[in-house]
């Protein structure tokens, strides 16, 4: 076949560097716990401004429970993938509950692989892991990244319903691209289905979440019409950023976003009405989450 030459990384797509008290303090802490985050194992670019918690002092990190192997392969994505994955150990949400309530965090964005192989979709077990972590530190801001659970309502409804105070759930591309991009299980209405049953089964003041990757191919106008149907089915909070290819064996860059056309995509979210909207190169979905939550709802 024809061999695709990668595109130049732009100037801007530049790694921070890790900083500030807060951040050393953490880190620190982290080697005594046995806590894998995604943050390190991604080797995250964000995790300075991350884990130093900004102006607002809330400090956010990312971690998997569930495994590390994935029932799914989307086609972005570097995480191992098989049909019959271990089964779940029982002492995880114990376990992780304790860990990152002893940690000094303020926001923990807790996600995990997708679980086709189990009754549940691996539902009982992340709502458990809330709930002790809950129990554990009442204080504590809890974001859930979940699967689309196949679409089913009663998982969601478990979750949405755990105490968490985000419900997040990532469409990934446009509405256009998503056979493209995601694994074949995974579609549009699907997703949007899960963040609409959340939004309906969860506490009110409970914020509902998405992410886009851009540069997969997307067009202007199917980023703009993707934002207005995320928008319709009441999710509050967006996020836009850079697709970057984990290897040659995964989809490739169609092209880097300028900083502008972020922008753009910032501004345009926050006129529709979204809660807010994290949006640039660099952004992860759990990008300053602490942060941004706490400006959202001093608002
Ligand atoms: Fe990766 Fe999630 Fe897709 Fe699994 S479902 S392959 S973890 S993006
Ligand atoms: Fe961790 Fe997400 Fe922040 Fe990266 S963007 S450092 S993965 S919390």
């Amino acid at each position: 076949g024809t061999r695709q030459r990668p595109l130049p990384k732009p100037k801007w797509m530049k790694e921070t560097v890790p900083g500030g008290a807060k951040y050393a303090a953490i880190k620190a802490k982290l080697r005594e716990l046995k806590l894998h985050t995604v943050c390190e194992e991604a080797r995250c670019p964000n995790l300075g401004e991350c884990w130093s918690g900004g102006e607002t002092g809330t400090a956010t990190a990312t971690i998997m429970i569930l495994g590390d192997t994935c029932t799914r392969g989307c086609r972005f994505c570097n995480v191992k993938t098989s049909r019959t994955p271990p089964p779940p150990d029982p002492d995880e949400p114990s376990n992780v509950a304790q860990a990152i309530a002893s940690w000094g965090l303020e926001y923990i964005v807790i996600t995990s692989v997708d679980r086709d192989d189990l009754p549940d979709q691996g539902s009982s077990h992340f709502a458990e892991t809330v709930q002790k972590l809950k129990a554990l530190k009442p204080e504590m801001l809890i974001e859930a990244l979940v699967p689309d659970f196949r679409g089913d309502p009663s998982c969601v409804e478990k979750v949405a319903t755990s105490g968490l105070h985000v419900f997040a759930h990532n469409i990934e591309t446009v509405e256009e691209l998503q056979r493209n991009v995601r694994d074949y299980r995974a579609n549009f209405k699907q997703s949007i289905d899960v963040l609409k049953m959340a939004k309906e089964y969860a506490p009110p003041g409970t914020l509902t979440k998405t992410s886009i990757m851009l540069g997969c191919g997307e067009t202007p106008d199917q980023v703009i019409s993707t934002m207005e149907k995320v928008r319709a089915a009441g999710v509050d909070v967006i996020t836009f950023g850079q697709y970057m290819r984990p290897s040659k064996r995964h989809m490739p860059v169609s092209e880097y976003v300028t900083p502008e056309a972020f922008e753009k995509y910032r501004a345009l979210g926050e006129e529709m009405g979204f809660r807010y909207v994290a949006s640039g190169p660099m952004v992860r979905s759990s990008y300053k989450a602490g942060e941004f939550y706490i400006k959202a709802m001093i608002e």
